[in-house]
């Protein structure tokens, strides 16, 4: 009966989803369908959270039209840190793949410009030049991405024991190859399973003003949350069970928020990602640096720049050399009473 049953509507269901992937090829593939479900669930629970106090307090609704620049406020920061998720999940955390093609386009570029500056005196043997040419200037493309990335690491250093063999691309320092992703990552800091994405050097920044926007609307719904119970006005005891709930739920989203908010700021000022904080004594141009020393800070002023305006300015991929023995001698000599004057820490 099970089967009988079964198969008309196995059947009917087949027909429904190859329409439904007809319409959104999209949706055919089963990763990307998990990415959507994955911010459906979010926007609904973004909804369930804001909307509930909406529909049961009465007050809320009445201030609404007396003083609706409060709701207004709230509505454009409940949108604002939605929007902030969905351009976060859609940034490019910097594939280092991608900083190779545009390296190596940049280096054809250059060359097709030298080519076509010699082509007129080349003119007699141009078929041999050309292809003496095309292989070098194949040659090139690799030796242009593994000098610029050798030349980030101490003199000695074997690109073999830097390429990433799922990729087979050279990795510049504070580059990771992430499993889930299945790519290399420039200042790889984690895999963020809420986002659906890698947080790296082209979204961290996004990526922390998500955690402050999604802090301060969490910390708004509480207040919300918290004025519906302290007012006086006649309720049912269910809905007054639901708040507690939810706002239990909004707590302890909002300690771990302040904590993550805190960690990634502590990150920032110290030009730090979580994986070199966590994995320091298996990152090997790290194990020899000792505790406390943070080799790519230049000051808090500065790293904050670099993290805030970097990615805006022209140069779209930022690799940092590892500092040189005179460097990190300077950075580990003990802090005196001078130093706190000239302000060493910030600049
Ligand atoms: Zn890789
Ligand atoms: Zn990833």
């Amino acid at each position: 009966m099970g089967v009988l049953c079964g198969g008309p509507l196995r059947g009917a269901w087949d027909r429904a989803c190859d329409r439904c992937f007809r319409l959104f090829p999209c949706l055919s593939d089963p990763a990307r369908r998990s990415a959507l479900s994955l911010k459906l669930a979010l926007v609904m629970l973004h909804l369930v959270f804001a909307g509930v106090v909406f529909v049961l307090d009465n007050d809320l609704i009445q201030k609404t039209r007396q003083e609706p620049w409060y709701t207004v406020s709230y509505v454009i920061l409940f949108v604002a840190t939605l929007v902030q998720y969905f351009v976060t999940s859609g940034t490019s955390p910097g594939f280092v793949l991608e900083a190779q093609k545009a390296i190596d386009e940049r280096d054809a570029l250059e060359r097709r410009t030298l080519l076509a500056s010699k082509q007129p005196a080349s003119s007699k043997n141009g078929s041999v030049f050309i292809t003496v040419d095309r292989t070098n200037y194949q040659r090139g493309n690799a030796s242009a991405w593994t000098k610029l990335v050798m030349d980030l690491y101490p003199p000695g250093s074997s690109p073999r024991n830097l390429t990433c063999t799922y990729c087979n691309v050279i990795q510049p320092p504070r580059a990771k190859h992430c499993h889930d992703c299945d790519k290399c990552v420039l200042q790889f800091d984690h895999h963020c399973v809420w986002l659906g994405t890698c947080i790296g050097q082209g979204n961290h920044c996004r990526f922390w003003w998500y955690i402050c926007e999604e802090t301060a609307l969490c910390i708004w719904t509480s207040i919300l949350y918290i004025t519906y119970l302290k007012s006086n006005i006649s309720r049912a005891w269910w809905a007054d069970v639901i708040i507690i709930l939810l706002l239990v739920a909004l707590l302890i989203s909002l300690i771990f928020l302040l904590l993550l908010l805190l960690f990634h700021s502590y990150l920032i000022m110290t030009n730090q990602t979580t994986y070199e904080l966590v994995r320091r004594r298996r990152i090997v141009y790290l194990r020899a640096i000792p505790e406390r020393v943070y080799p790519f800070s230049k000051g808090i002023c500065r790293n904050l720049y670099l993290f805030c305006c970097a990615a805006q300015s022209s140069s779209k991929y930022r690799m940092e050399a590892l500092p040189s023995a005179e460097e990190l001698e300077e950075k580990t000599r003990p802090y005196k009473c001078s130093d706190v004057l000239s302000c060493r820490c910030c600049c």
